[in-house]
């Protein structure tokens, strides 16, 4: 169980400093069930409410999931089953998506959990959470999941969609993976174990993620284009729509082209998938060199533009994002 912050262990409204010895003293006193589902370790990696998180702390984690996953023991047999990652509910939706394509030779289960309400608490959704998560994690999973509220949800799938409730997460677009009612439902649409694969760190965080709304001054994004961005997620609208008429966004999307920077169409729906050809607006992007996104999910796509073009190293960016948004890498459309 790999610590990085968050509501479930905080007192008050922000993290508090965890000591390793007694983080794990305290989550099984509250939880002594928890041992009664797996043998569990704790580590403590940081501690931020996750709004703090940032892309290398993605990497950072990413190497440190990777990095259970080969630890054996003195017999030889692996060390873990697999891997909880407890973390803030605002951003784990861009974490999950992160860890999903920074980890793809994925064999078990890596289970991120958190709460709306802190594990301290007499009412509070941290309980269920953590023993849905940790029961998930030894369970035959080998995806990168959100486990909340009685279900396991694609992580690369997922956005926080809630923040009064404590049913925080879906996947509007795609079926949970588990759902835990009375009995444990299992989607067929579970990836199969693939081969382990060697960690690739590499990311580039010079991304902007725009939406798009109505009178939207492309100078702006010009600007912000000549100022250095590498790649640009767009939130169109419905199916992946620009402005083409007035404030029209399709120079910007050629003048991204222009400079080798590749521009990712997402849309604003919940639910629903981009099709550049369905509409004026839409084939105008793509006319200027836009990639639509398909079913992805604007976090998902931030987090897969950002290491697809750290991957690119001095090559073409371009081609770099047209490769990677045209293949799935972990579910992800
Ligand atoms: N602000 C908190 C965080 O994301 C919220 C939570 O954990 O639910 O860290």
């Amino acid at each position: 169980m790999l610590h990085t912050g968050g509501t479930l262990m905080m007192r008050g409204g922000d993290p508090t400093p965890l000591r390793p010895d007694v983080y794990t003293s305290d989550l099984l006193t509250e939880l002594p069930v928890l041992h009664r589902i797996a043998d569990i370790e704790t580590r403590i990696l940081f501690n931020y409410d996750s709004s703090d998180m940032q892309p290398h702390h993605w990497v950072e984690l990413g190497a440190a999931v990777h990095g259970a996953l080969d630890e054996r023991r003195g017999d030889g047999s692996r060390a873990f089953d697999g891997v909880v990652v407890l973390h803030g509910t605002d951003t784990m939706a861009y974490t999950a998506s992160a860890l999903a394509f920074l980890l793809p030779g994925l064999d078990r289960p890596v289970v991120m959990t958190g709460a709306q309400r802190p594990l301290a608490e007499v009412r509070t959704d941290a309980r269920s959470n953590l023993v849905d998560a940790c029961h998930l994690a030894t369970m035959d999973l080998p995806e990168v999941g959100i486990g909340f509220n009685a279900k396991m949800l694609r992580g690369c799938r997922a956005m926080k969609m809630d923040a009064w409730g404590l049913d925080a997460f879906g996947s509007p677009s795609c079926p949970p993976l588990v759902t835990l009612g009375v009995t444990v439902e299992r989607g067929s649409h579970v990836l199969a174990p693939r081969t382990r694969r060697d960690y690739d760190a590499r990311i580039e965080q010079r991304v902007l993620a725009v939406r798009v709304f109505p009178g939207l001054d492309p100078k702006l994004l010009l600007g912000a284009l000549r100022a250095g961005v590498r790649g640009v997620v767009l939130e169109g609208f419905g199916s992946g729509n620009i402005p083409r008429l007035e404030n029209s966004l399709v120079p910007v999307v050629q003048d991204a082209v222009a400079r080798d920077v590749p521009v990712v169409v997402v849309s604003q729906c919940a639910r629903g998938a981009v099709d550049l050809t369905r509409y004026e607006g839409g084939a105008a992007a793509l006319g200027g060199g836009a990639i639509g996104a398909g079913t992805m999910t604007a976090e998902a796509a931030v987090a897969k533009l950002m290491i697809a073009l750290g991957r690119a190293g001095e090559g073409s960016r371009l081609d770099a994002a047209k490769r990677a948004f045209g293949e799935s890498w972990a579910g992800e459309v």
